[in-house]
């Protein structure tokens, strides 16, 4: 089993402030983050879990999938959370030129805004997470002038990785969530099975201490 890092140590978040990496503030709001999808038996687990808790999320999707599963994407909207971007075609940083690279952003942005999805005031294209979680600078700098805000996170449930240990996953998560923890989870059916056992564990857990769960809504 490899050593899984669950959270970002604060001089890393230094390293790097133009991104978002938490919500500063004293009040007990935590802000569940679920990357990819839609995927359609996976997104509609997880609305049901956040429905249970009366918490709100957000979504960054992938626009491909949001080409193939439109109703899901429409589901997450109506139940009241954020869809945010999280590019087109989920590109791997390294490979692609910066042109490429933030076309497929837009692209994603295009789709999201193409009217086609209600309601509007739930989705916002430019807060955008980079996939994998890595972002050049230049790419970083280039999306930023166009009015993009880049959210990373500082917990990660490491659900997406199949050799997980999910009780040591969630006993990292419980000791460093904070107010304005950014968590990430997947909405992917590679992540499912760890998402399954970690997610509701954590909910009646921050629930228990009062903690409230709202969407990125509030950085806009
Ligand atoms: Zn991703």
């Amino acid at each position: 089993m490899k050593p899984y890092l669950h959270y970002i140590p604060r001089f890393i978040q230094n390293l790097y402030p133009n991104y978002i990496w938490h919500i500063p503030q004293k009040e007990k709001i935590v802000y569940l983050t679920f990357d990819d999808g839609p995927e359609p038996m996976v997104t509609n687990w997880i609305l049901r879990q956040l429905k249970k808790y009366m918490a709100q999320a957000t979504f960054f999707c992938v626009g491909q999938d949001i080409d193939k599963y439109p109703q899901t994407l429409t589901e997450i909207l109506t139940a009241g959370h954020l869809v945010a971007n999280h590019s087109y075609s989920h590109l791997r940083t390294g490979k692609n030129d910066l042109n490429t690279y933030v076309a497929d952003v837009e692209r994603a942005t295009n789709l999201l805004t193409s009217n086609n999805f209600l309601p509007s005031e739930n989705i916002e294209a430019r807060i955008f997470r980079p996939p994998y979680g890595r972002i050049k600078k230049k790419q970083a700098d280039t999306l930023q002038s166009m009015g993009y805000q880049i959210v990373m996170y500082d917990l990660l449930s490491g659900d997406f990785d199949v050799q997980l240990d999910t009780q040591k996953s969630i006993r990292k998560l419980k000791k460093h969530v904070n107010p304005g923890s950014i968590i990430v989870f997947h909405n992917s059916l590679k992540a499912f099975e760890n998402l399954q056992i970690i997610l509701p564990e954590l909910l009646v857990f921050l629930s228990e201490k009062d903690f409230k769960f709202e969407t990125l809504a509030t950085i806009r």
